[in-house]
């Protein structure tokens, strides 16, 4: 599906991110990829999972710092010369507003969830526009339900979700007429580094796996092979879009009587 296509897969901390599942499945399917690492505690961790790839370009990006973003884009552009996709799947918030109330989140923490789980997609596409520009090209990032349902303990990520969710419609009416398509994929829970930074993530986890329609967790293969769909050829008619990967949890509305709330 992606043979000759070259992708930016931005967030691979370990082999539970759903970043790396992404680069496994695109890779899998033909693509060329650059990953990046946030910091040099976890470039040792992205290279010896690069090298199972097909020789991808590795570089550092701390998406908070204009100077990276565009360091890490140079690279990618003088060893690509274009792009046909970027994944982005990084957040964060600081630990002590995802704990205890909403209401108590920190000014400081509120700008930080935002510039680093929402800024950083404008930020990144810009730095991608050049290299996608005269080809087309597909952006996906991820979110969660969150962002529209008050999630107790998900508390000040939601609220970057929802400008996340936002920030994908106005890009993608920004850069659809140069052919690039923006989308998110909106994942159930799934057990990752990021995840158990918020507060009652294994009962979250726990009552997903027993409401969702498809009674199971959510898997990072399947969220894998939707942004797969994404930036490929087959997702070319699909953009401003946020396409639920959560075995169907964000259409219930009643708990069904026989599971646990
Ligand atoms: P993860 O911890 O594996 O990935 C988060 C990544 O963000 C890490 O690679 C980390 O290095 C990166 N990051 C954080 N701050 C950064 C910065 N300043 N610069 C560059 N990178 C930075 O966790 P994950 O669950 O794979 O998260 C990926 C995406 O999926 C996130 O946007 C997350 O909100 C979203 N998501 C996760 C779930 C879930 O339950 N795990 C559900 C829905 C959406």
């Amino acid at each position: 599906m992606l043979t000759g296509k070259k992708g930016v897969i931005l967030g691979v901390a370990n082999k539970r991110s759903i970043a790396w599942g992404i680069a496994q499945a695109t890779a899998q399917a033909g693509a060329t990829l650059a990953l990046n690492y946030q910091n040099e505690r976890l470039e040792a961790n992205v290279r010896e999972l690069a090298a199972t790839l097909d020789n991808p370009l590795v570089a550092p990006c701390d998406v908070t710092s204009d100077a990276d973003i565009a360091a890490f884009f140079e690279v990618v552009k003088t060893s690509f010369g274009t792009l046909d996709f970027l994944v982005h799947a990084v957040a964060y918030a600081p630990k002590e507003d995802l704990e205890g109330a909403f209401v108590d989140t920190s000014r400081e923490g509120f700008r930080i969830a935002h510039d680093i789980s929402a800024y950083s997609l404008t930020a990144v596409a810009r730095a991608a526009l050049p290299l996608m520009k005269d080809h087309g090209g597909s952006i996906v990032t991820l979110t969660y339900l969150g962002s529209e349902r008050a999630v107790v303990g998900y508390n000040v990520m939601g609220v970057a979700k929802a400008a996340l969710e936002a920030s994908v419609r106005y890009l993608a009416a920004d850069l659809g007429p140069y052919g690039i398509r923006v989308n998110a994929i909106s994942a159930g829970p799934i057990n990752t580094l990021a995840a158990r930074g918020i507060q009652g993530f294994t009962k979250m986890l726990k009552h997903h796996a027993a409401v969702a329609p498809l009674r199971r967790p959510t898997e990072v293969a399947e969220v894998a092979d939707t942004a797969l769909f994404l930036v490929s050829h087959m997702g070319r008619g699909i953009t401003g879009e946020v396409i639920y990967v959560d075995g169907g949890y964000h259409c219930i509305g009643l708990v069904p009587k026989d599971e646990p709330a």
